[in-house]
């Protein structure tokens, strides 16, 4: 296994999932990336996505809130908003009632025009990869949950690059490999303290996980500046603490051109 981000040939293994061991991660002892050897299978299964009330008081819509608070935190608007991988769209919602003309992209079309009907704006249907909307069209771009599982991260960074007008920013968020309950689990199975036990239907979903280095990493490559890497939890007192302290196992990023 060679590392997609910076070509280290032959990595070690650093993990594995699946009853048998069957699921093998390995990880860049130069930049950090986490690979997993997708020959193994990947999870395929299509996510289910509903029409949500943006205003009722739920733990999904409170983390959205989190993730537009974060975004304002950064941007201003009035601006341009496009989400990668909207979802049910509230995050755009959130946005648009703040001033923001917003755009949303996803991958099944029943998902998008469920979106676009539900909140009135323009939602593609489109896989990332194969997107090109307007270049330099954008003053925030958003990807969350999305970059795990894409093939080829670096293009997907590149690309926001070229979606952002000069001097706008990305917002990602997505797993955090070096989390304190991901240690604590890997060191509980490499020491067989405590062995997770797997659906036999079981396969990862995610083609490479981050840390902030590999991210940052990965940034660089991109012609991507990191400019503020943070961890968070949906419950408000342990994102104040995993803001300062990076254990919590979601990360959030701000990116700048
Ligand atoms: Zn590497």
């Amino acid at each position: 296994m060679d590392c997609k981000l910076c070509g280290t040939r032959n990595l070690p293994l650093f993990y594995t999932q699946g009853d048998r061991r069957q699921y093998h991660f390995f990880r860049c002892p130069r930049c950090r990336l986490v690979v997993y050897d997708a020959s193994a299978g990947v999870s395929q299964e299509k996510y289910v996505l509903h029409a949500v009330d943006p205003e009722a008081d739920t733990r999904q819509n409170r983390g959205h809130r989190q993730t537009y608070a974060f975004i304002r935190r950064h941007a201003r608007p009035p601006g341009r908003m496009l989400d990668l991988g909207c979802g049910d769209g509230t995050v755009l919602w959130l946005a648009r009632a703040d001033g923001w003309e917003v755009e949303g992209v996803e991958l099944f079309p029943e998902h998008a025009a469920m979106v676009q009907r539900t909140h009135g704006f323009p939602v593609t249907a489109s896989d990332i990869a194969a997107y090109y909307g307007t270049p330099g069209g954008w003053d925030v771009v958003v990807l969350t949950h999305v970059l795990e599982h894409l093939p080829d991260p670096v293009g997907a960074l590149v690309k926001i690059r070229g979606l952002l007008k000069p001097g706008g920013v990305g917002v990602l968020e997505f797993p955090n490999i070096d989390a304190l309950d991901a240690r604590v689990r890997r060191f509980l199975d490499r020491t067989g303290m405590h062995r997770h036990r797997y659906a036999p239907t079981y396969k990862p979903g995610h083609v490479q996980e981050f840390c902030r280095a590999s991210f940052a990493f990965a940034c660089a490559r991109a012609g991507l500046e990191l400019l503020v890497w943070e961890t968070y939890a949906v419950n408000p007192l342990k994102y104040a603490l995993y803001r300062r302290w990076w254990i919590g196992n979601k990360a959030r990023v701000l990116v700048r051109s």
